[in-house]
């Protein structure tokens, strides 16, 4: 890539990243994520099981449906997210836990976009209001939608592709990235950073 192209870039994302700060706090970069089903949580053991449960399984087989991406091609997607998990966790532990524990007395319904306390009881009458079961239909509705979109970004981006190529060769591409450059490393942050925008953009 160009050095222009590179800087113009750079420039690009550093303004994005300042909105998304003025809009959400810096909370949303500390979370785990997994940009496909729209699912952001603060704990690990809730990613990991969210990356085996039937659901992120369903939404991949979605992508596929829609996309005719080959299964290597899929495998790809779901490696991808799950190395960025364990990225983030490196790097951002320390923080992250923080920042989560504040928020443990409520919990957030990335449905209703609201949050509600944590208590077994106040939680249960959420999930059974009726305001909470009409937003949740329109909000699977969504997340489909947009998986599809997501994963078709995230495979059009060049340096993915450059990652899926490794892949392909049977190489492990997400290894790899740590002996790259510095510079080319955040580039790659900043591309998969972009993709967690869509459960940002309601
Ligand atoms: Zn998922
Ligand atoms: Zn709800």
């Amino acid at each position: 890539m160009e050095e222009k192209q590179r800087k113009a870039r750079r420039e690009k994302q550093k303004r994005r990243r300042e909105k998304e700060i003025e809009k959400y706090g810096d909370m949303h970069r500390l979370a785990f994520t997994c940009a496909f089903c729209k699912v952001r949580t603060c704990e690990d053991k809730e990613i990991e099981e969210h990356f085996s449960s039937t659901f992120h399984q369903q939404t991949l087989t979605h992508i596929q449906k829609q996309t005719k991406f080959d299964d290597k091609t899929i495998a790809f997607l779901h490696d991808s997210m799950v190395s960025k998990f364990r990225k983030t966790m490196s790097r951002k532990r320390v923080v992250t836990e923080e920042v989560c524990l504040s928020k443990v007395e409520m919990i957030h319904c990335m449905a209703c976009r609201t949050h509600i306390p944590s208590s077994l009881i106040s939680v249960q009458n959420h999930l059974q209001s009726s305001d909470h079961l009409k937003n949740k239909a329109e909000f699977t509705e969504t997340q489909r939608r947009e998986s599809v979109l997501t994963a078709t970004s995230i495979m059009t981006n060049p340096i993915v592709k450059a990652r899926f190529d490794k892949y392909l060769k049977g190489k492990n591409p997400f290894e790899d990235e740590v002996k790259e450059t510095a510079e080319d490393d955040q580039d790659a942050q900043d591309d998969q950073a972009e993709c967690d925008l869509t459960d940002l953009n309601e």
